[in-house]
């Protein structure tokens, strides 16, 4: 739904016919200071000066934004046709062999559950990015030639990560098994989980057939340290850490984002071992070298990992 904002004043802004569009949920923050009328319209002259400034300026962004997408629809369509023409193979599969790629009829055994039960502690930001990596969780995942079992658990009816997914026009159809209003230890029986966190001293080594393993679906800049071994924890669930340090060396701290642990249960679930995975899942800027480093070690990265991170900052850091 829109709601439309009607620039009464003389802004001096170059929106067209001083209307523009400002989606709903967009910075909420500005949007819950105004005053709207009965039929959504905000009348510019209830505003204050910088309320307009404000609002103006996100006008503006949207309307880039909706172009900027265009444009790289238009570039992407172009690239295919090119490569089309050249009779360039195909680099990734089709969309009907992506419809074939069901988690029901995969060969993979991994079961992995995100744990979205984090709704409340995350500032709006945050609630972005996370739900960033749950669409990028998903993509890795119908995209790959085994995908897993995915369940996206503990989404609170209406709450914030709702909000943000209904964004994604048809999410209800994905290949997921969606808990609303349910934590993943309410459909899962306790003995088949395991929550990944790397507050754990118990090292994961191999990924057994039955086990569900839990992602926190949380993005906090690591500000609240220990949080899903507590809650893990008073739940009496097992719990284990990545075998990071016994794999590779890294210069930076070693929790990851929710879609890097994803994509390295992935990966060694289809046979790859864990230094091959870690190399290649990991970014350039996590330094990770393998454990026993040799100066031929050129640390080739996935293109395509490290231009997601440059861009949406999937990695918990605590300036960000
Ligand atoms: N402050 C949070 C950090 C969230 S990171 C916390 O208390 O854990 C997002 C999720 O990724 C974590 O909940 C955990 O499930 C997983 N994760 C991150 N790094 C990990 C590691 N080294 N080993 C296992 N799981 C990890």
């Amino acid at each position: 739904m829109e709601t439309e904002l009607k620039l009464t004043a003389d802004t001096g802004d170059d929106v067209p016919n001083k209307k523009a569009k400002v989606e709903e949920n967009q910075n909420v923050e500005t949007f819950n200071e105004m005053k709207t009328d009965e039929d959504g319209t905000i009348e510019a002259s209830k505003l204050s000066k910088r309320q307009i400034k404000k609002l103006r300026k996100l006008a503006e962004w949207e309307i880039k934004k909706k172009e900027k997408r265009l444009k790289e629809r238009e570039k992407y369509r172009q690239k295919k046709l090119e490569a089309l023409e050249k009779g360039e193979p195909r680099t990734g599969p089709s969309r009907k062999e992506l419809k074939r790629n069901k988690a029901a009829e995969s060969k993979n055994f991994l079961k992995v559950a995100v744990d979205l039960d984090y709704d409340d502690l995350m500032i709006d930001k945050d609630i972005g990015k996370c739900v960033k990596q749950l669409l990028r969780i998903y993509t890795i995942n119908r995209r790959s030639l085994a995908p897993a079992k995915l369940y996206f658990t503990g989404i609170k009816k209406d709450g914030k990560i709702h909000k943000s997914l209904a964004k994604n026009d048809g999410y209800e159809n994905w290949d997921v098994q969606w808990a609303f209003n349910k934590t993943y230890h309410e459909i899962l029986s306790k003995n088949d989980i395991l929550y990944l966190t790397s507050d754990s001293d118990n090292v994961l080594e191999t990924l057994e057939k039955n086990t569900v393993y839990v992602i926190g679906g949380i993005v906090d800049h690591n500000h609240q340290k220990g949080l899903c071994m507590d809650r893990a924890q008073k739940l009496g669930l097992r719990t284990a850490r990545l075998p990071l340090s016994e794999h590779i060396d890294m210069k930076t701290r070693t929790v990851l984002s929710t879609v890097h642990v994803f994509e390295i249960l992935l990966k060694v679930s289809e046979g790859i071992s864990w230094t091959k995975t870690l190399l290649e899942v990991l970014p350039m800027r996590k330094g990770a070298k393998p454990k026993e480093y040799t100066s031929s070690f050129n640390g080739d990265k996935d293109s395509d990992i490290e231009e997601f991170d440059k861009n949406d900052t999937i990695i918990q850091t605590e300036e960000n």
